[in-house]
């Protein structure tokens, strides 16, 4: 049965509240490198304004902090709204206008951040006078995370405590970029780096070294080729790409242009599908290495080597065939059907937790980490509307 849309009480200033607050908020230069707490600091004021309290978890350097804050009843249970303060550097990208100040243009709002994630906190934000002004059954959680884009590491201490010294929500979503589209699935993230040591040797006798650069592009090699077996062997029509997939990132090595190198090392990572085993290609990679790199290597210098390290890892996502943050989201957005995506979240983190989540949130993933990134005034309308039908739905 088709769920009813609900929520559609929001009134007209609602969404004018919330361009206000992402304009502050994009104000704050995030980048994942730098310190969120002015940001946690404005959010709080601006919560205390409005009679809520909230709880700093503090990073472990305490430059950055996560911040958790409950409207309503206390106890357990309630809905956890929850949404990353860091952003993806600006640096080589082309912006029309300043990525730190919120720019209108044909109703869209221009800002780093507008999109992944401040619009959904913002939204959030200004929903918060309505969520106090209800009756709520049960609480509303807002949950602010750091460094979600290098890894999803802030939020975990946070999760931590949940169920302990904070409540455990029955349900969380997730506000990325859905274009409020219901995602109940997505695929995990393996990090990798991977270092090869030869030996160095003047340019014009190759043959006394061992370069660590020639090895490395052959293990590069060899990951493309893994990736194309995984490609013509896994077919999960869900997932666009409908395979794992495998990408190196970054690659250093060498001193000068006349000396063989004796380092050079590449980070890599794997993008599986939630079915695929994560330590089938560092295995496949180090066998390469063994048995068609290595002993080659070793016959010039016994120092000669080849280490992956696992650098992190983000769990996949896969919300339960009755999942009850789903059915929540589904029922407020009015949509039938669920979707899976590629990029990953912190749903998988929580879901693993025991919170049941869902992701859906205002603007295109395809705006994010883009040069002249923007959330459209109509994703963040459709959201407040979203969350306006959270309150009346928790206040019924
Ligand atoms: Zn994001």
């Amino acid at each position: 049965m088709r769920p009813e849309p609900q929520g559609k009480q929001v009134s007209a200033s609602q969404a004018p509240q919330a361009k206000e607050l992402l304009a502050t908020l994009v104000g704050f230069d995030t980048t994942s490198a730098k310190s969120n707490l002015q940001l946690i600091a404005f959010v709080e004021d601006y919560l205390k304004s409005h009679g809520i309290a909230s709880t700093r978890v503090p990073s472990p350097d305490g430059e950055k902090a996560d911040l958790f804050a409950s409207i309503g009843p206390q106890g357990k249970g309630g809905i956890g709204l929850s949404g990353h303060s860091d952003c993806v550097p600006v640096e080589g990208q082309r912006w029309t206008s300043d990525p730190f100040t919120l720019t209108e243009r044909g109703g869209k709002l221009y800002a780093r951040g507008s999109c992944d994630m401040k619009g959904f906190i913002a939204c959030v934000l200004a929903s918060a006078p309505l969520f106090k002004s209800r009756k709520l059954k049960e609480p509303i959680h807002i949950i602010i995370s750091y460094d979600e884009e290098v890894g999803c590491t802030g939020v975990r201490p946070l999760i931590a405590r949940l169920g302990k010294d904070l409540p455990r929500p029955r349900a969380v979503i997730v506000g990325e970029p859905t274009s409020m589209r219901v995602i109940d699935a997505h695929k995990r993230i393996d990090a990798y780096r991977t270092r090869v040591i030869g030996r160095e040797a003047h340019s014009s006798m190759p043959e006394l070294g061992v370069n660590a650069i020639a090895a490395a592009a052959a293990l590069i090699c060899e990951l493309e080729r893994l990736g194309a077996d995984i490609a013509a062997k896994q077919n999960d029509p869900r997932f666009e790409p409908p395979f794992s997939t495998i990408s190196v990132g970054t690659i250093r090595g060498g001193t000068a242009p006349n000396i063989v190198p004796k380092h050079c090392e590449f980070q890599w990572q794997v993008r599986g599908l939630p079915s695929a085993a994560p330590a089938e290609v560092p295995r496949d990679l180090a066998a390469f290495a063994t048995n068609a790199l290595l002993p080659r290597m070793k016959q010039t210098s016994k120092e000669a080597a080849i280490d992956t390290e696992v650098q992190g890892s983000v769990p996949a996502f896969v919300a339960s065939p009755d999942s009850s943050a789903v059915t929540l989201a589904l029922g407020l957005t009015g949509a039938e059907t669920t979707h899976a995506v590629s990029y990953t979240t912190e749903a998988g983190l929580f879901e693993q937790a025991g919170c049941p989540s869902v992701v859906c949130g205002p603007g295109d993933i395809a705006q994010a980490h883009a040069g002249d990134e923007y959330v459209s005034i109509a994703q963040l309308d459709a959201c407040m509307t979203f969350l306006a039908g959270l309150a009346g739905k928790l206040s019924d």
